[in-house]
Parts: C-alpha cells; structure tokens; sequence
C-alpha cells in the first residue's frame, strides 16, 4: 500500500466511527425533540426502569451487542433501532465518503455528511409522530447555504438551480397541503423540501420528489394493507429521494431526459 491508499483507509475508518458516534446523538434528537426534552442536559435512561445508563454501557453497537439487546438493570428488552441508527448513520458517512473523492471534496463531504444525519433524523421523526421538526429543517438549510457558499469550485450545480431547487418541489406540495386542508402533506414537507431542495438544486429536487412519489405509493399500499389505515406520513419518503438524488440524481436525470426526449428537444 502506498502512502495515500493508508491516508484514504485511515479517513474511511475514521468516518464510519465517528459517524456511528453521530447515530448516537441522532437518537437522542429522533427521541427527545418531539417531546420537547434537553438534548444534552439529561443523561441516557432505560424506557421501561428509568435507571439511567452508565457510560460504560453507551458505547455505540457495541454495548447494545455486549448486553445483548437488554437493559442491564431490569433487562427490559431495548430497541434495535438505536443500534440501527447508529450503524446506518456510520455507512452513510462513510459511504458519502467513498461515493464523492474525500480528499479531493472535504468541505463538500463534510456538509453533505451533516445534511444526510438531519434527514435520518427527518425520516424516523417523521414516521413516529408524523410531525416534521422545524429545527432539523433549519439545519438543513444551514447546511444548505454553507454548501453553496464554500463549495463553488466543484459544484456541478449553478447557484440559479439551487435557488429553483428550494421552489419547484416545495410550491407543488404547498398547493397540495392548501388544497387538501393539510390531510395529504402537511407544512413539514413543504418546509423540508425547500431547504433539501435548495441543497440539490432543480435537477435534484425532482429527482427526489419522483422517488418519493414512487416509493410513497408502494410504501402507502402497504402500510393501508397491514394497519388499515390510509394515513401515513410523506416524510420518510421525501428522505428516501434525497438521499436517492445527492448520489444518483445527474444519471436518474440524464436518463429520463433521454427516456423522454426531453434531451433532444432541448438541444
Ligand atoms: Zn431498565
């Protein structure tokens, strides 16, 4: 191995470990944001005792894996999905990473690291309560802004299709949650799709929309057929597009251009 194969090695690992660390606080807020609790005032307590959890048993998957999914107190069974988060939030970054050149795109890498952590946030936030966090969608847009300010050098995107990007998603949906008294989407989608869509730009937006589209109705379906009910929130879905379109969205664009002939007629 040469010198820079041991520095993108030693990047890579670093980032799954310090993104699963991330996953970690990313439940705290998933948890404690709908609820209006501190996020760094009270420590990590059990759901069922309350006994609270001892630093050495919040480590990051392993102390879930260790205490083989029980608290250590009453043994009450702990949830999987704070393991899930953890590890998904560590393959994201860490597949963020690999996906875009990191030493090349580091400032780009980072925000685009901290955008797809909120959206986490977004996805499981939103399918518990249905209710999306005005805070979670500031900070994308925060994001969003650093992004474009610091990233002209390599940003395919043009600020114009950045600043279209925050309307041509988040108009249509407003229409709909007006029209239909906010029974099919509600302001929290219209809100997240102006700061994602401000983040993606045009092409990006759409693509993320259309995604959400699709797999919102598969998704639907089937939640209708297992509960019953047709309520469901769009969040999760929108979630899904956006991370769909930052790493798939040029060649899903190109390819419906093409599909369509959109290209040629534009050309
Ligand atoms: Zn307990």
């Amino acid at each position: 191995m040469d010198k820079l194969q041991i520095y993108y090695t030693v990047i890579y690992i670093f980032m799954f470990i310090f993104g699963v660390c991330v996953g970690s606080f990313l439940n705290v807020c998933i948890y404690r944001l709908p609820i209006g609790e501190s996020l760094t005032k009270k420590n990590s307590h059990c759901m069922t005792c309350g006994e609270e959890i001892k630093r050495y048993d919040l480590i990051p998957i392993i102390s879930w894996c260790l205490l083989r999914g029980k608290c250590r107190h009453c043994g009450a069974k702990i949830s999987p999905r704070y393991t899930v988060v953890e590890f998904l939030n560590g393959v994201v970054w860490l597949g963020t990473a690999l996906w875009f050149d990191i030493i090349e795109k580091p400032v780009y890498i980072i925000f685009t690291c901290l955008m797809f952590s909120a959206v986490i946030v977004v996805f499981f936030m939103d399918w518990d309560t249905q209710l999306i966090n005005t805070w979670v969608v500031v900070f994308i847009g925060i994001m969003a802004i650093g992004q474009i300010a610091l990233c002209r050098a390599y940003d395919q995107v043009s600020i114009t299709s950045h600043i279209i990007g925050a309307f041509v998603v988040s108009v249509p949906l407003m229409i709909v949650t007006l029209v239909s008294h906010e029974r099919a989407m509600g302001w929290g989608d219209v809100f997240l799709m102006i700061a994602a869509g401000l983040y993606l730009g045009t092409q990006g937006a759409l693509v993320a929309l259309a995604v959400a589209l699709v797999t919102g109705s598969i998704g639907g379906l089937t939640q209708k057929h297992f509960s019953g009910s047709s309520k469901f929130a769009f969040g999760p879905y929108l979630s899904i597009g956006i991370f769909v379109a930052i790493f798939f969205g040029e060649k899903l664009g190109d390819w419906y251009m093409q599909f369509t002939g959109l290209n040629e007629m534009l050309s």
